[in-house]
């Protein structure tokens, strides 16, 4: 057929089939990239996975000269710049990972105009040779990816990122994109204001996805309430199953194919074969369940995975937000469903503690574990919740698609048994310097004489059976929610728990301690069911 008159639209269009093999623009990719094709400044906002990177690489297709993109990590560089060779697009990169001759060739390639895409690290715009060798070449656009580094009171503040204004003032032709996924109203301000691009437009994409359906339930036994719920609400229907170790991810595919679910396992220690093997089955086949570890989903591109499960807690909002929005891509009802309980946290816990990194590294992880449990405990719309971690409003009444909009969990105050609690766990520590885990704490409570409780005397404490108003279930349900506000912490690698700071308050009489009740039965309520 004859193709209509071309215009920068449609150029951009053909671009995308011919070079990246795909069919339609994803929401404002299109009018993002006409902006820039058209000599524009952009700011665009956009949630991780949501195609940031074709709203740069086609505007440096479709323009004459190379796109220049500053990109702070290092590390996947090379990974990007493979890729895109892959499929025919000229890229390249100068970073201090290579050495002086693999720079000289990059370097002779731009100058050359034999590059579509360029990538640089932030720091090396500090230094005049490079801004020198830029000005020898011809430049079509500017991409400044991971913006929000620029932000000072970011998390992912870095000071190179500071001098990259001098882009602007030295190339006031060229046009300039800054893309972020981290939305905060005051990062989006300082980007535009620090980059100095007063002008740009802004493209913010709404991080919401109202066709999947949030859901946290309280874990009994995950296995079977996977199943359950598999078989219940979606059974023959496609999805992936996050579980933290391998070992876990073998143990749940095997549970599901015992239990008639067709279900692959999917992780890191698997050879490159079968891995191949499990994902191209999973894009190809109807009904699929993968149960996998993190290593599973990036660049997964499938519409119709109608659930995404986790059974083990993700380390971040970021991980779970990002894992959870591979379900309903193609925009039908879709649930994000994870079991959730006392091991998680403690084990989360552990792993900060007994991991690698230096101290603000561990508070970093700290931080972004608080943020992930606060989601799991809230007695509010989960919907609203994520968004606003994400810097975005959502209306107060609630979004009537999630677990605690559908059924609103009761509260309940909490302040005795967290005394209860805590006073426990002091005198374990004080009298015995002896610590303990949740089990023992549990078992004293409810004045059970089981071998390890005798063999510590610990019948003989003021606390022993002073909890017997609460089951077993309902005192772990109140420690993992000290644990998550923070009132109770985890030390060591056995998991013993420790008062905080914040403990005394509580022991003090000085604070109240609302607590969520733990629902009798997991909610199975859904909105809409697909068929
Ligand atoms: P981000 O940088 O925003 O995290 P990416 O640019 O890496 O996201 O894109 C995420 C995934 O979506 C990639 O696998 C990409 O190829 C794919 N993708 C992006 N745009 C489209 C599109 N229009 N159609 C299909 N897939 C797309
Ligand atoms: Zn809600």
């Amino acid at each position: 057929g004859v193709m209509p008159a071309p215009n920068g639209g449609s150029e951009a269009r053909a671009t995308l089939h011919r070079v990246f093999g795909y069919e339609t623009f994803r929401d404002e990719q299109e009018e993002i990239i006409e902006h820039v094709v058209a000599g524009g400044d952009a700011v665009v906002l956009m949630p991780t996975g949501g195609g940031k990177s074709l709203c740069y690489q086609i505007p440096a297709l479709v323009r004459p000269g190379t796109g220049v993109v500053v990109s702070p990590l290092i590390a996947l560089m090379q990974d990007q710049v493979d890729a895109l060779r892959a499929l025919g697009v000229r890229a390249g990169f100068v970073n201090s990972t290579q050495d002086f001759d693999e720079r000289r060739v990059m370097e002779a390639e731009f100058l050359a105009g034999e590059l579509d895409l360029l990538y640089l690290a932030p720091e090396r715009l500090r230094l005049e040779s490079t801004l020198d060798l830029l000005s020898r070449g011809k430049i079509s656009l500017f991409a400044i990816d991971e913006a929000h580094c620029v932000s000072q009171w970011g998390h992912d503040f870095r000071p190179d990122y500071l001098s990259l204004s001098v882009l602007g003032e030295r190339w006031p032709d060229v046009p300039r994109i800054a893309l972020t996924a981290t939305a905060t109203h005051a990062t989006h301000q300082e980007i535009t204001q620090r980059l100095n691009m007063p002008g740009a437009r802004h493209f913010v994409a709404s991080f919401d996805r109202p066709n999947i359906q949030y859901r946290i339930v309280p874990k009994a036994d995950p296995k079977k309430q996977l199943l359950s719920f598999l078989r219940e609400e979606y059974p023959g229907e496609a999805g992936i199953v996050y579980c933290l170790s391998r070992n876990s991810v073998e143990k749940t595919a095997e549970f599901l194919t015992r239990n008639g679910i067709d279900a692959v396992p999917y992780h890191a220690g698997l050879d490159a074969g079968t891995r191949a093997a499990h994902q191209s089955r999973f894009l190809r086949e109807d009904g699929l369940v993968v149960v996998a570890t993190i290593a599973f989903g990036m660049g997964i591109d499938k519409p119709d995975v109608r659930f995404v499960a986790h059974l083990d807690l993700p380390k971040s909002v970021e991980g779970y937000y990002q894992e959870t929005g591979r379900a309903g891509r193609d925009g039908l009802p879709s649930t994000a469903w994870m079991a959730y309980g006392l091991n998680d946290v403690i084990q989360q816990r552990k792993l900060i503690q007994s991991g690698e990194g230096d101290e603000s590294f561990r508070r970093r992880a700290q931080a972004h574990l608080d943020a992930m449990l606060a989601l799991c405990e809230t007695a509010q719309c989960r919907r609203g919740r994520l968004l606003a971690y994400f810097g975005q409003d959502f209306e107060t009444g609630g979004c009537g698609n999630c677990d605690t909009c559908l059924v609103p969990p009761e509260t309940w105050d909490g302040t005795i048994a967290a005394q209860k609690v805590l006073s426990t766990v002091w005198r374990l520590d004080r009298e015995r310097r002896q610590k303990f885990g949740a089990v023992q704490i549990v078992d004293i409570l409810l004045g059970r004489r089981t071998a390890k409780v005798i063999q510590f005397d610990h019948d003989q404490l003021s606390v022993f059976g002073i909890g017997e108003e609460l089951t077993e279930g309902e005192w772990r349900g109140v420690i993992r929610q000290l644990l998550a506000q923070g009132l109770l912490a985890v030390e060591g690698e056995y998991g013993t728990l420790v008062l905080t700071e914040a403990s005394g308050t509580v022991l003090r009489r000085e604070r109240e301690v609302p607590l969520r009740k733990e629902p009798p039965k997991p909610v199975v309520a859904r909105s809409a069911a697909p068929k």
